[in-house]
């Protein structure tokens, strides 16, 4: 699943003929760029998600409510009926359930506004533009139905020293599995802090209330962890609470991940999702921007590296280029526009090539591959002045066997 946030990319996607991943779309984008997105959704006709990201409004939110998409959520959420004191804008456990855990009002039109913005949002926009505007005849089928591939009930963050959300967030699932319909999933979202997962107890006390009846399945958010930087004890505690959550014997998807998300699929993990070259692990509440440089997937180091350094690395390493038919004109663009599209194009294809391997030869075989990429990178890299793109490979290797 490609989680999308920006235009630029999802001119990228529709120009890259996709056919077998699925979008996510984070609501504070589609409440900035509802317009954009439905279009997008109209012309890749692929299944969609919309992740509500409830939970940043259970955070301390003083640095974000200048923000556009801000006040249009809290309106679609209704939160402004729930938080009176605009002076004060803090929503609070308290407020969503009661001192013996039981769903407050407050909670129950959170749940159905949330559900319902899912369910209609795009649907709505599509039927404005369609009266308004009109659609393209090659854009668009004849009367296209939007609905959300799953339903995602409202979640926030838990932490080992801050559990006062887990009530409010089992109480959500309980309440969105009562108003689901007959084609509906419920697929409940598991946002941990990392620091969390070493911790048997608290991991258990999680798998078990998350084991909720008429839930469809699971998208974890496992904070601050970084699958490609994380050490060994860290990557293994995390495996452990994918094993153990499969227990439910339901579908598990990474909201962040990567590769080690994908190679975790013996283990329980059905799926992962990121962004375009990036979104891999993500930290929540963090204001982020700033700084990007562009990044190429190196497919044959399954590493990001630095566009200015690719060269160097490439010679360094002794590594293959990469020669499909992006790269093939990578080198011949001036503006950081063109490079951006190209670099985000080529790495789809690859991860969808990537995807398709572990599907067809196995985990194994495809684990293998890394071995030896690692193998060959540290007999050059003399000085282990590239570690960090594949030191990690004998890490996974020795966890995934585990
Ligand atoms: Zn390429």
């Amino acid at each position: 699943m490609i989680r999308v946030n920006i235009s630029r990319e999802m001119a990228w996607l529709e120009s890259s003929n996709l056919k077998n991943c699925d979008i996510i779309i984070p609501s504070h984008i589609l409440a900035g760029l509802t317009k954009r997105i439905t279009l997008m959704l109209t012309r890749l006709k692929r299944p969609y998600i919309v992740d509500p990201h409830t939970y940043i409004f259970g955070a301390d939110v003083e640095h974000i409510d200048d923000k556009r998409w801000f006040s249009k959520l809290v309106a679609d959420y209704g939160l402004d009926v729930i938080i009176t004191d605009p002076d004060n804008f803090e929503l609070l456990p308290n407020l969503l359930v009661d001192n013996d855990t039981q769903p407050t009002d407050n909670l129950r039109e959170l749940v159905e506004n949330v559900i319902n913005y899912q369910r209609t949002k795009i649907q709505e926009t599509y039927d404005d533009i369609n009266e308004f505007e009109g659609f393209d005849e090659n854009e668009s089928d004849k009367n296209p139905s939007f609905k959300p591939k799953w339903i995602i009930p409202p979640y926030f963050f838990i932490s080992a020293g801050r559990k006062d959300w887990l009530p409010v967030n089992i109480n959500s699932i309980k309440l969105a599995v009562e108003n689901k319909n007959s084609n509906e999933k419920i697929f409940a979202v598991i946002m941990i802090d990392k620091e969390m997962l070493p911790y048997e107890k608290d991991i258990d006390e999680i798998v078990a209330e998350y084991n909720i009846d008429g839930v469809d399945g699971y998208m974890i958010w496992c904070a601050y962890m970084n699958e490609n930087s994380a050490k060994e004890k860290e990557l293994l505690h995390f495996q452990n609470f994918i094993k153990k959550l499969a227990i439910h014997k339901k579908p598990i998807h990474n909201m962040y991940g990567g590769l080690f998300s994908f190679l975790l699929e013996d283990k329980g993990m059905t799926g992962s999702s990121h962004s375009i070259c990036y979104g891999e692990h993500r930290i929540p509440f963090s204001t982020g921007g700033g700084g990007m440089i562009t990044r190429f997937y190196q497919p044959y180091l399954y590493s990001k590296v630095p566009l200015t350094r690719m060269e160097e690395i490439e010679r360094a390493l002794k590594l293959k280029k990469c020669d499909c038919k992006y790269c093939v004109i990578l080198k011949g663009v001036n503006t950081p526009g063109e490079e951006l599209a190209l670099t985000g194009k080529h790495f789809i294809l690859k991860r969808i090539n990537e995807l398709k391997e572990i599907n067809s030869k196995g985990i194994e075989s495809f684990l293998k591959k890394l071995i030896d990429v690692n193998k060959s990178a540290m007999d050059n890299d003399k000085t282990g002045a590239y570690s960090n793109f594949y030191e990690r490979f004998s890490v996974w290797n020795q966890i995934l066997n585990k």
